[in-house]
């Protein structure tokens, strides 16, 4: 039996997420083994042809020329699962998304004539249909190696989509919002960091982007209780995950 072929792909981002693949160091040569990495320039120099029994797409869509190739990424892919903040909610990039993209350009490059870019950063899911969203910046390694195995042997990744406090009460850590008064933003984050900020006395600040079902009225209704105020708020849902509808909503309507 031929090795199912593993495509790696990358849109306008930091290669953060494609690396967690490389960063698994002890699973890395089993995951070699099971699959037949096929398209994956950051780690290899040899490219196979498609199709593709599953692509991993990392980053966000930000240029005409990105909204072709993934039509061609979706068209040569049993599976397409997209890895990352940029990839699932457009990435820190999408900022551009709330303001005029051609100020920027004329005021970063000295000859913006040569520069084809999109007025907004979107995520993949906007363009093509996209079989699971594996969320973070950058992703869990822990997660991407459940989400690889679980489309080899045709299941359902476990993944789960609860918040970060999920994490917090496993692990033992003490609120920090409860105990500390410190603004964080576990309560709307989907869990799969191990609650890393928390464990260290500080405020989450929403790298993986919204749980399934996030109150963000309500959270932001007790940070202003804690005396934040509304531009704080409104920047603390502009991170890694500004496009994200749940934040995109609740930073627009604490936006002045
Ligand atoms: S989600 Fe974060 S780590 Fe991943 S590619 Fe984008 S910026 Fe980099
Ligand atoms: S606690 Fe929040 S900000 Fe920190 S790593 Fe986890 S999801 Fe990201």
């Amino acid at each position: 039996m031929p090795k199912p072929k593993l495509a790696v792909y990358k849109f306008a981002s930091c290669d953060g997420c494609q690396l967690s693949l490389l960063d698994c160091e002890d699973e890395l040569l089993t995951v070699a083994g099971a699959v037949d990495i096929s398209y994956f320039p950051e780690a290899t120099r040899a490219v196979v042809k498609g199709p593709y029994n599953l692509t991993l797409v990392e980053g966000s869509i930000t240029t005409p020329h990105d909204v072709e190739l993934v039509q061609q990424v979706r068209r040569s892919s049993k599976f397409l699962v997209t890895i990352g903040a940029c990839a699932t909610a457009g990435g820190i990039q999408a900022l551009r998304n709330f303001k005029d993209v051609q100020e920027f350009v004329s005021a970063v490059y000295a000859s913006p004539q040569y520069i084809h870019t999109l007025g907004t950063s979107t995520p993949i899911a906007d363009h093509v249909q996209v079989d699971f969203e594996l969320r973070g910046c950058p992703i869990s390694k822990h997660q991407l190696l459940e989400t690889v195995g679980a489309f080899l042997y045709g299941r359902k990744p476990n993944v789960p989509p609860y918040s970060v406090c999920m994490e917090c009460k496993r692990r033992g850590n003490v609120c920090v919002m409860v105990a500390h008064g410190t603004p964080c933003l576990g309560p709307v984050t989907q869990t799969g960091c191990g609650a890393i900020c928390p464990a260290y006395d500080r405020g989450c600040y929403g790298c993986f982007g919204p749980m399934e079902t996030p109150n963000t009225d309500s959270l932001a209704k007790g940070w202003s209780g804690l005396g934040v105020k509304e531009p704080d708020i409104v920047r603390a849902f502009r991170t890694f995950n500004a496009w994200a509808e749940p934040f995109r909503k609740e930073s627009v309507a604490h936006e002045k």
